[in-house]
């Protein structure tokens, strides 16, 4: 559910949601996790070493050849399909934007907005008004394809249409508040410091992401989703020793009701200052065993600990710093060119929105690789830290088949850097192999099961 308005506004929407994104973990192991002890990972000789026979390698195939014929074929043409959905949709975006441009229509919409009021600040948002009403109609047809159609197509919603337009209403809502305030604040700053105007605008939306960060998990996700306390057990009593023992002060772990929307199993850490919390979908509780829970909460647990959507908001602000330096630049070269034609006049007249809009969704594409690697070697060390803070390897390893049904299980090395915002499933569970092959004398992991059948 990320296609709604071009590229930027889902690309911040999507950051502010959720930052630390979906599931991927670990398996159980004994409750509260004992520290990793350095003593397992001194070497034996091979032969002396029990370990040795624990082939890493034999044992990585073997988790990956669960899923196989029809699953893995429809696994992998749904994710490659979202390689070519990334360049559509930037193209379609971009040729809104023109479409708006040569046909003069935005800047009769600054007509509009000057006809209503002489306040310059107020033209601003009364022309965003329009402009996210008229993009989001136009790149409809796109989000009913790429969000409701293709995810029925695989067998991934749970949502018939009326239920897809109440989601897409509220979105649509949000958006429509959430940019206009931007946008309005934004174009002050370009009337009032002209030439730099591209550093204050991304300092102005890095504030917004980080207000949206701490905000999204209290007053936005409720709004799609029912959030509740875990209900009581052993399995949260597991999790709970668990963050503590990780030095976590949370006192619950959130459900919530994603079966609502989709099939896919998930969790997330998500907040700031305070509304920092963990939550897991319904679907991993129904699907997944208990040491897989474990597995992906230990995960989660690691973004939490490693403080990733503080340092993802900062690689991410860097990002955004370089994307408009290229939107201001690209929008003089641009206008110095079609400004006639489009009847655009300089980077304060709102009516260039749609320029600086084209050029960043095509550095965003460009980017991709960049931003996907930001999140992907988060998510490696996150998986790092659940292990060794739930010990479950074998439960990782089967949260990485489950999230298999909606992402390629081996990729190669040149696809998962440039598509990737996770590890590939064969990356995460030969590292779990790994691991385990390191912990085999451990009275916990031997106890466990050393075999994946
Ligand atoms: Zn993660």
């Amino acid at each position: 559910m990320t296609r709604y308005l071009p590229a930027l506004c889902a690309a911040l929407l999507m950051l502010a949601v959720s930052f630390a994104t979906t599931g991927a973990a670990f398996a159980q192991g004994g409750p509260a996790a004992a520290p990793t002890s350095a003593v397992d990972v001194h070497p034996l000789p091979p032969a002396a070493d029990p370990a040795s026979s624990f082939d890493v390698e034999k044992a990585t195939n073997a988790y990956l050849a669960r899923v196989s014929g029809e699953a893995r074929k429809k696994s992998d043409s749904y994710f490659e399909g979202g390689y070519w959905l990334l360049l559509w949709d930037a193209l379609y975006a971009i040729v809104v934007s023109a479409i708006l441009l040569f046909t003069r229509f935005s800047s009769r919409m600054r007509k509009i907005a000057e006809g209503i009021t002489r306040s310059r600040f107020l033209q601003a948002p009364i022309y965003i008004l329009q402009y996210i009403v008229v993009t989001t109609v136009l790149t409809l047809p796109m989000s009913i394809f790429e969000d409701y159609l293709r995810e029925h197509e695989y067998g991934m919603s749970n949502q018939n249409l009326m239920q897809w337009f109440g989601d897409f209403g509220i979105i649509f809502v949000v958006n429509l508040v959430v940019f206009t305030l931007i946008g309005t604040i934004v174009y002050a700053a370009i009337r009032r410091t002209k030439q730099y105007w591209w550093v204050w605008g991304a300092a102005i939306t890095i504030v917004f992401l980080v207000i949206g960060a701490a905000v999204a998990p209290v007053f936005i996700s409720p709004l799609l989703n029912r959030y509740q306390p875990l209900h009581e057990g052993t399995l949260k009593q597991n999790i709970l020793s668990l963050a503590r023992s990780e030095g976590i002060p949370v006192d619950n772990v959130y459900e919530f009701d994603a079966s609502r929307q989709t099939k896919r199993m998930s969790a997330n850490v998500s907040g700031m200052f305070g509304t920092t919390r963990i939550s897991m979908n319904d679907n991993l509780i129904k699907r997944g065993s208990d040491r897989e829970i474990l597995a992906v909460l230990g995960h989660e647990m690691g973004h939490y600990v490693l403080g990733h959507v503080t340092t993802g908001i900062t690689m991410f602000g860097i990002v955004i710093v370089i994307a408009f330096g290229f939107a201001a630049w690209g929008f003089g070269a641009l206008t110095s060119v079609f400004g006639g034609i489009w009847d655009v006049r300089s980077v304060d007249d709102p009516a260039g929105l749609p320029v600086l809009m084209a050029l960043v969704t095509f550095f965003f594409l460009i980017a991709t690789p960049v931003t996907n690697t930001i999140t992907r070697s988060q998510e490696a060390q996150a998986d790092i830290f659940g292990v060794n803070a739930a010990r479950q390897p074998d439960g990782f390893a089967e949260a990485a088949l489950h999230l298999s049904e909606y992402r390629k299980l081996e990729p190669s090395p040149l696809e998962e850097f440039v598509f990737y915002d996770h590890p590939s499933g064969r990356n995460r569970i030969h590292m779990m192999m790994v691991w385990k092959k390191q912990h085999l004398n451990d009275a916990d992991i031997k106890a466990g099961p050393v075999s994946p059948q």
